[in-house]
Order: C-alpha cells, then sequence, then structure tokens
C-alpha cells in the first residue's frame, strides 16, 4: 500500500487524470477487460493510462483483464459520499478571514499577485456544500478543497481554513474578494441549507495555455502548447505528457495546473 511521499505522489498524480479517474470509477463494479474498459471510458492512450494506475498500485492487470488492488478499493471508497456530506451546512460556523499571510508575484503573470490568507474556523467537508454558490466553483475531493474561478482570478479554499488567490490586482483588490467570499459564505451558513445546483461553466484553453512552459517544444507530441491545452481541456491528453512541467521551475505553474484539472 502506497506509504511514502514518493509514493502518495503517484497516487496523487494517477488520479489527476480524468480518463483515468473513470477507469477506476468502472472499475468498481468489478473486473473487467482492457477491451471493455476501452469501450467505455475511450481507447486513447489506453494503455498508457493503465500503467500509471498500476504502477500507483491501484490495479492489478493480467492476461487483459484489469480489476482494482485492495488498495485501490479502499481508496476508491474513500471516495465515496456518504450522506453527512451532502449539502449539510447545519453544523458549520460562520467565518472570517483571518489574515493575508504572503503576497507573492503570480506565476502566470507577475504584475498581479498571489494571496494566501486563511479563513477561520476551518469549514472542512462543509466546503462540498457550498460548491453550488459560486457558477465556476467545484469541490475536488482529491485535494479537499473548493476551487472558484472569477474571470481570471482562482481562489481556493481547503478544507483546512487556507486559501489561495491568484492573478490579484492589488492587496485591496484581494481584500475585497475575501470580503465578498466571506459575505457568501456566511449568508448560506445563516440559512443552514446548501444553495441548489447551478448550471457549471467550462474553463477554457487558453486558460490552461497561461500556466503551461509556452515553449512549443513539441515533447508532449504536440506542435504547440496551445494544442496541447485543447487536448487537456477535452481530456484526449494528460498533463504528465508536459515533462517539462516537472522542471522544479515551474512547480507552482504544475500545481495550478492540476487544481484547473479539476474542472475539465
Ligand atoms: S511538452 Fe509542454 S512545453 Fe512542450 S509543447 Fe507540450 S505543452 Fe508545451
Amino acid at each position: 500500500m502506497p506509504g511514502n511521499p514518493e509514493e502518495i505522489k503517484m497516487v496523487s498524480n494517477a488520479m489527476a487524470n480524468v480518463p483515468r479517474r473513470k477507469m477506476m470509477a468502472f472499475l468498481t463494479g468489478g473486473e473487467k477487460t482492457v477491451a471493455e474498459i476501452g469501450e467505455a471510458v475511450g481507447k486513447s492512450m489506453l494503455d498508457y493510462h493503465l500503467k500509471i494506475l498500476e504502477q500507483a498500485g491501484l490495479i492489478e492487470v493480467a492476461e487483459g483483464k484489469v480489476r482494482l488492488t485492495e488498495f485501490g478499493k479502499n481508496f476508491m471508497e474513500g471516495k465515496k459520499e456518504t450522506p453527512a456530506e451532502k449539502a449539510d451546512l447545519s453544523g458549520a460556523k460562520p467565518v472570517e478571514i483571518a489574515e493575508v499571510r504572503q503576497l507573492l508575484p503570480c506565476i502566470a503573470d507577475t504584475t498581479k499577485l498571489r494571496i494566501i490568507a486563511n479563513l477561520a474556523p476551518p469549514l472542512g467537508g462543509a466546503l462540498k456544500a457550498l460548491e453550488p454558490l459560486f457558477p465556476r466553483g467545484r469541490y475536488s475531493e482529491r485535494i479537499g478543497a473548493l476551487i472558484i474561478q472569477r474571470g481570471d482570478v482562482l481562489t481556493t479554499l481547503y478544507g483546512a481554513g487556507n486559501v489561495t488567490m491568484t492573478m490579484i490586482k492589488d492587496e485591496s483588490e484581494a481584500r475585497e474578494n475575501l470580503q465578498k467570499l466571506k459575505e457568501t459564505i456566511n449568508e448560506a451558513i445563516a440559512r443552514g441549507v446548501a444553495p441548489a445546483p447551478r448550471e457549471k461553466v467550462r474553463v477554457e484553453p487558453m486558460e490552461i495555455y497561461k500556466y503551461l512552459p509556452q515553449t512549443n517544444c513539441g515533447e508532449c507530441g504536440e506542435q504547440s502548447c496551445y494544442s496541447f491545452a485543447i487536448r487537456l481541456m477535452n481530456g484526449e491528453v494528460s498533463l504528465d505528457l508536459c515533462t517539462p512541467l516537472k522542471d522544479p521551475k515551474y512547480r507552482q505553474n504544475l500545481e495550478h495546473l492540476q487544481v484547473m484539472a479539476e474542472y475539465i
């Protein structure tokens, strides 16, 4: 069972991809043949995706048949929603934005800021119930965070209370956005019920492109970073094919793209 940081990272990378998440969900129904998985999820890069899941210890592949490992089963069990996690704000307390702890240059546009703040008390799993408040809000089970996009600004609220906000013009814009966020959340908490789901808005390729290395090096098999962004958005390729992103200088870009991949 994965336990050390490197193994945990492999699991995290394996699950940071839509086709692979679909494969895992499909396999919760029991053992399947490779052909059945291809029919259900798509044949594009099927062997590659299976290999990544196998290397992460989530599945076993033998004689053309695929099944979840014990770890894979436990992992998927942990992803199931429990009734208590659904749309329940009854235990949530009104929040305050405690502080803006850091102001850093934004990775996609150095004229903009990246802020790290704190939301107290932490909302934990109640964040999930708040997802429908934001047209471009998405709760990620994988990272335990609510991700909200508004214009260029991407806000990530983690269950533990920390908040990151990127592409902010200045500190006063950051404080204004945080104040609005706090008011929206506290109104929902005061009502005690989760809002009705709203239609979700997709991420545009240009938003992904902004965080790619933009070198058009072709290592991913695409002629340009922009065409990679389009195929990534369509779920046809996975982020780990852009190997330059593994360079430490792109660490923040990769983190940001992994968050955005939750929308895809
Ligand atoms: S590997 Fe990454 S940097 Fe190179 S072209 Fe593809 S997306 Fe762009």
